[in-house]
This record gives structure tokens, C-alpha cells and sequence, in this order.
């Protein structure tokens, strides 16, 4: 495995014109849509199963979320390069650009902090809402999908805000109450990540799912898996 340490003008300071409108744009999109999807399920029948069949929904799409994230920043921490294809510039550089310089995430305002996950999270968005849903008479199943998707869109929006909070210097004390309950991803528990190599606690959402990934030691097994099957090493372009 070559491990080449990466100069930080390399990677950061690719943030264009273009991906900021974007990014303004995936921000009101995603704000917009997932407030008129909630608006429409105020209309549904009532029935006794609506409360726990949504709360439980929810909470296995906080979860879904939380691998998700861990996957995602796996991949980039990784694969390939900022120079990749497509994937470089947008989502590989901010993951590399993080581990040279962590406090760099507090110099993001709210529009660089959460605009790529909100436009990715219009994608779940767009399926939960194409799903079937007779809000007249509704199935625990339909609706269980209705909520999981607008949670899962709602945490993969979250998860960069949730890191950064795990980076700032202070936070809101009610941010600061979630943290210390283990709602919200907490410094003590991503600083593991920040020791290099960065080969640990991969999860941002809440890094709730961090404890199961790492005792299968998941992330490890799945790169010796692809470097057999694809001949590539893990990190070849440094940590
Ligand atoms: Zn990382
Ligand atoms: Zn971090």
C-alpha cells in the first residue's frame, strides 16, 4: 500500500461558481419538496398505527442514513483521486480536503455545508413520492415507505451539518444536549476517525451504525474483497 501525503493546494479551493449555484439551488429544492411531501401526508385517515409505523420509519431511515454516510466517506477516503472522473472534484476532494485541514469545514457557510447531500437527497425524494400512497385509506406499508424515504432524504441532508458541529469550536446548547445524548454525531466520537490513517468511525449522520461496521470490521474485509477481485489497492493516492 503507497501512502503519499497530499499538498493541500491540490485539493482545495476547486469550489466553482457553478457548483455554488447548483448547491444554492439543490438547498431551496430540497427545503421545498420535502415540506410540500409532509404537507400532503397531513391529509391521511387517521388511524392508530400512523404514530409508531412513522416513528419506527424513521428511525431505520436515521439509520440507513448513518450507513450511508459511513459508505459514501469510505469510498472517497478510499478510491480514486480528486483528479477521478466526475467524482473527483465534487465529493473525493472534500473528504481528502478534510483530513489535511479539519477546521476547513468550519470555514463552510450553510449553502457549501449542506448543498451536494441536499441535491443527492432529492433523488429519494423523487422515489418516495412516485410511490403508491391512498392517503384515504393508507397501508402500514405505504406509509412506513412515505416516512423512511423523507427521513432518509432528511438525514442525508443532515449529515454534513452534523459533521461540522462535530468540528466547530462551540454549538448551540441544544445542539450541544444532542451531541452529548448521541443524537447528533459527537466530537469524541468522530475525532476517532481524525487519527491518521483515518481508517475508523467512517459514519457522519450520527455515527450510530459505526459500532456494528466496526465489529464485523466491514470496511476492511469489503477492501481486501475489491483489491482481489480488481487488483487495486486500497489508498493508492494517499491517505
Ligand atoms: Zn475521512
Ligand atoms: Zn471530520
Amino acid at each position: 500500500m503507497t501512502t503519499k501525503p497530499i499538498p493541500r493546494e491540490r485539493i482545495a479551493g476547486g469550489y466553482s461558481r457553478g457548483q455554488r449555484l447548483v448547491e444554492t439551488a439543490s438547498v431551496f429544492a430540497f427545503f421545498a419538496v420535502e415540506c410540500l411531501m409532509a404537507w400532503r401526508l397531513t391529509g391521511v385517515a387517521a388511524a392508530p398505527w400512523l404514530l409508531p409505523v412513522g416513528l419506527g420509519a424513521v428511525v431505520l431511515s436515521a439509520l440507513f442514513a448513518d450507513l450511508i454516510s459511513a459508505t459514501v466517506h469510505w469510498g472517497c477516503d478510499t478510491w480514486g483521486s480528486v483528479d477521478t472522473p466526475l467524482l473527483g472534484r465534487v465529493f473525493i476532494r472534500q473528504f481528502r480536503e478534510h483530513h489535511v485541514d479539519a477546521d476547513e469545514i468550519n470555514r463552510h457557510d450553510f449553502v457549501e455545508t449542506n448543498g451536494t447531500n441536499a441535491g443527492l437527497a432529492l433523488l429519494p425524494l423523487a422515489v418516495t413520492y412516485s410511490l403508491p400512497l391512498d392517503l384515504a385509506h393508507p397501508t402500514v406499508l405505504a406509509w412506513g415507505l412515505q416516512l423512511g424515504g423523507m427521513g432518509t432524504a432528511f438525514f442525508v441532508t443532515f449529515t454534513s451539518q452534523a459533521h461540522k458541529w462535530a468540528h466547530a469550536p462551540s454549538v448551540p446548547p441544544a445542539v450541544a444536549l444532542l451531541q452529548r445524548v448521541r443524537l447528533v454525531l459527537s466530537r469524541d466520537h468522530h475525532s476517532v476517525h481524525h487519527v491518521a490513517p483515518h481508517l475508523h468511525n467512517y459514519a457522519i449522520t450520527g455515527g450510530w451504525i459505526d459500532h456494528a461496521l466496526e465489529r464485523v470490521d466491514a470496511f476492511r474485509r469489503l477492501e481486501r474483497l475489491i483489491t482481489r477481485v480488481t487488483g487495486v489497492e486500497p489508498r493508492a493516492h494517499g491517505p
